[in-house]
Formats: C-alpha cells, sequence, structure tokens
C-alpha cells in the first residue's frame, strides 16, 4: 500500500464530518459562525483519526516510519488544540437556546449546560495534555506514567468532545452526522481496545523467555530471547520490537528496541540496550530465564525489497543495533553487495561487539570505519563527529548514487548527515533513517 494513499485515507477520515456537514446544505450564516462551526468539526475529526495513527497498525509505521508517524502525531493534535481552543470564541450569534422557529439554528448558539459542560471539559483536557506532552522531558515523570495519563487523557477528550459535538453542533444534530461521530469514536475505542488489551492477549499465549544478557560496551548489553513454543517471529532485518521483560502481557512497560539479530539466524531474537533510564538502567541485571513479550515488528529501518548496488550503514552510538542486524543478515545470507559501515562513538570502549565487527570485516569485507569524538592517545581511526568530508570521502563518486543509505544515532547527528548525503546527489527516496527518540 503506497504511504500516499495512507495519507489520504488520514485525510478523509479527518475531513469526512465537514463534507457531511457542507451536504447539508443549511441556510448560510456569518462567515465567522461558519468558520467556528469548521474549526470545531474539524478539530474533533482530527482527534478521532489520531487514535487510528497511533495505534501501531504496523502498515503504517512500516510505509511512513515510526518517527514520521510521531511527528504526526505531534503537529495534528497541536493544529487540532488550537482549533479546539479558538472556536467558541468566534461565534457572532447570540448565545442562547434556539427559539422553536429557529429550526436550523441559524441565529443563536446554543448556551445550555448539558451540552456545554463535556465541551469545556475537553476544551481543557486538550491543551493540558498537549503541553504536559511538549513538557514532559523537563518533569520528573516515569514514562510509563505518563503513557497512562496521556492515554486515559485522550480517551476522555475523545469522549466529552464527541458528547459536546452531538449536543451542542447545529450540523452535528443532524442524524447522520451524529452516527457518524459515534461510529469515529467507536472505531477510535475499538483501536485502543486492540492496541492494549487483544494484542496482548495475543501475545501471552506466544511467550519468549530471555537467553542471555551479556555486556558488549561500557553501560550496554545484548539481550537473547527465544521463543517459549514452536511460534517464531517474521521480521526483516533493521526493525524493532516493544519489549517487555518480566511484566504481565498487559503492562505498559514495554520498551522499543531495535532488533539486532538476522532473521536467517534462526528464532532467536537479540537487542543491543544502553542504559540510559528505569528500564534500561537494570538490564545487565536481568536472568536468563526471564519470560519476555514481543510486540513486534515495527519499523521501516530495512533494506528487505529495495533495489540498491552498495548498502551504506551510519550509525551513532547504540544506533548500532539495528546495523548489526543489517550486516548479521548480508553476511549470513552471502549478499554479495559492497557495504560500508560508518560507526561514531564517544571512546573506544564504548564500541559495541568490535570483535565481531572485525571479522564481518574479514569475512565479509564490509568496510568499517570507527570515529571516536573522545579518542585515546593510541586510537588511529577517525576522530570526531561524523562530517561531510568524510562523507564526500568515502560516497562522493557517482558509483555511490545507487546504494542505500541507512542512518540511525542521535538526531544532530541525523541532520549533518541526512543533509550532505542529499548535497552529495544521493536522492532522499535512498536514504532511510531512524531516531531512537520522539520527543
Ligand atoms: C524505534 C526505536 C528504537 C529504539 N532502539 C533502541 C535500541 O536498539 N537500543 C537502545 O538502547 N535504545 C533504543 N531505543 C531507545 C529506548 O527505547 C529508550 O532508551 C528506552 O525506552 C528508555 O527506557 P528507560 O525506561 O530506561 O528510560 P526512561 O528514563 O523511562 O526514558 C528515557 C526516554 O526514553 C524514551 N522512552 C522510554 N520509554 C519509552 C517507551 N515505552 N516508548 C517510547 N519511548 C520511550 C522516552 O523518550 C524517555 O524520555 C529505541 C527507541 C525507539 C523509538
Amino acid at each position: 500500500m503506497p504511504v500516499w494513499f495512507l495519507f489520504l485515507f488520514y485525510v478523509a477520515i479527518s475531513l469526512l464530518p465537514l463534507g457531511l456537514a457542507w451536504s447539508q446544505g443549511l441556510p448560510p450564516r456569518p462567515i465567522l459562525d461558519e468558520i467556528a462551526s469548521g474549526a470545531g468539526l474539524l478539530a474533533m475529526s482530527v482527534l478521532l483519526a489520531e487514535f487510528l495513527l497511533l495505534s501501531r497498525y504496523r502498515v503504517v509505521a512500516r510505509k511512513a516510519g515510526t518517527d514520521i508517524v510521531m511527528r504526526m502525531h505531534q503537529l495534528l493534535a497541536r493544529a487540532a488544540a488550537i482549533l479546539a481552543l479558538i472556536h467558541p470564541f468566534l461565534y457572532t450569534a447570540r448565545r442562547q437556546t434556539a427559539p422553536d422557529w429557529d429550526v436550523s439554528r441559524q441565529y443563536f448558539v446554543t448556551n445550555e449546560f448539558w451540552a456545554i459542560w463535556p465541551g469545556a471539559l475537553a476544551w481543557v483536557l486538550l491543551p493540558t495534555l498537549v503541553l504536559l506532552a511538549i513538557g514532559r522531558s523537563k518533569m520528573d515523570f516515569k514514562y510509563e506514567t505518563w503513557r497512562l495519563t496521556h492515554g486515559l487523557g485522550s480517551v476522555l477528550i475523545a469522549g466529552f468532545g464527541v458528547l459536546h459535538t452531538v449536543r451542542a453542533g447545529r450540523y452535528s444534530a443532524d442524524p447522520v452526522l451524529s452516527t457518524v461521530w459515534w461510529v469515529l469514536l467507536g472505531i477510535a475505542l475499538l483501536a485502543l481496545v486492540n492496541t492494549y488489551l487483544l494484542r496482548p492477549f495475543w501475545r501471552s499465549l506466544r511467550p519468549w523467555k530471555v537467553t542471555a544478557v551479556e555486556p558488549v560496551g561500557t553501560r550496554t548489553w545484548e539481550v537473547s530471547v527465544t521463543p517459549e513454543g514452536d511460534h517464531k517471529l517474521a521480521y526483516e532485518a533493521g526493525q524493532f520490537a516493544w519489549l517487555n521483560i518480566g511484566h504481565s502481557p498487559f503492562s505498559l512497560a514495554e520498551n522499543p528496541f531495535s532488533i539486532s539479530s538476522a532473521p536467517a539466524n534462526g528464532p532467536e531474537v537479540r537487542f543491543i540496550i544502553k542504559e540510559l533510564g528505569d528500564t534500561t538502567n537494570k538490564i545487565g541485571q536481568v536472568q536468563p530465564g526471564t519470560r519476555a513479550y514481543l510486540d513486534a515488528p515495527h519499523g521501516h529501518l530495512t533494506i528487505k525489497g529495495r533495489k540498491a548496488k552498495g548498502v551504506a550503514l551510519i550509525a551513532g552510538g547504540v544506533g548500532i543495533a539495528p546495523m548489526m542486524g543489517i550486516l548479521r543478515e548480508l553476511h549470513r545470507t552471502g549478499d554479495t553487495r559492497p557495504t560500508t559501515l560508518i560507526y561514531t562513538n564517544r571512546s573506544r570502549d564504548q564500541i559495541a561487539r568490535p570483535n565481531e565487527l572485525e571479522q564481518l570485516s574479514a569475512e565479509h569485507g564490509t568496510k568499517i570505519i570507527h570515529s571516536l569524538s573522545e579518542p585515546d592517545k593510541d586510537w588511529t581511526g577517525e576522530v570526531g563527529f561524523i562530517t561531510p568530508a568524510l562523507l564526500q570521502r568515502e560516497f562522493g563518486d557517482d558509483s555511490h548514487r545507487d546504494w542505500i543509505y541507512v542512518l540511525c544515532g542521535p538526531p544532530a547527528m541525523l541532520e549533518v548527515v541526512e543533509e550532505a548525503l542529499i548535497n552529495l546527489g544521493i536522492p532522499s527516496s535512498r536514504i532511510i533513517s531512524e531516531r531512537f527518540s520522539y520527543d
């Protein structure tokens, strides 16, 4: 399914209520009143469509990329909040219950309490949720607590919002449009039920267990999990999973990690995990035998099915995790395309799996360029961050135009590398990247 089709689908859902309102052909009102109603309708439909966007539908993230989906979610939520906030102030009509002769509510906007209170609650909750999401990283919130609050808050906003819309709205009083609102709300809630109840139930029937937790660099571990039973994960090298270790399958305590193993290596799945916060700081203490659950595969950072004459992998820090999966797969499947890995770290002890990388270089011919920003005095490799000059040297000639470029690392690194590659004439369709943060 092409990505433009998904985009059109979301636009269509968001515009459906506006279209139905317009098709009612009600007598016209002053333009500000029409804009007020339109803003309210659009805010509501965008918010409901967001539930579908965020429900971890693989096809969505596979086509658009998870970080693009998250960015879209943030921008759409902010736009919807602005529309919702301004719409009550735009009405010019008199605020009172419409008398019987004003059947189409052309001259009055309702001020009845039963119609207004749900809207007022949603009106306060929505910007609060958006502001909390924007400021989350600066607040002392546990991520899981924030996620739960965000989810419950969104459900309340959706419910109160629809209630207000059908009770107060001029156009939503129409039986067709009011049915559409309830159906859209139902679909949104079903999407949540599917993500947080049905799919976890399905996962509870397919448990995994931890088989090894090995240190692979400073404060970095490789965790291996293997299926308990005869199920297995069908994934592509470079994709990621939501990993839940040692919690109920219904728990919100799950984190996204790129898969560092190769599908060709068998059913065992591995993750390279860097200590960063409350879950990852304890990853080294996880005991083999601990039960795990995987919501996977997700993500688009994969070279499978993409025509390319060579493969360039550019990783910063723990961004090596998906690259390891791709390298292991290329090696294991005997892929003969030329491959270059540029791998940047702060110091030598942070390089994950240095011996295996050397072996891959010797056996598979992968060209590996290490770069350190704080090298020790014996270091003979590249120094500093990845620069346009380094990329020009490695990929500047015409033979590299048809390669695929896979990027994973800190956002600042991704920006520099993407811009430099595009300046080298690499088409953006040949550059795929993943950020490890949605902030
Ligand atoms: C697609 C993707 C792939 C990733 N792959 C890897 C990888 O291979 N190796 C690796 O070490 N790290 C990876 N990360 C980052 C990893 O998910 C976070 O470092 C980890 O979740 C931090 O959890 P914590 O509880 O230890 O830290 P916290 O202190 O709880 O969180 C630190 C930050 O991590 C992010 N985070 C935490 N929990 C979640 C969650 N459930 N969902 C989304 N973001 C969360 C938030 O931005 C949060 O501010 C990846 C992230 C993404 C989005």
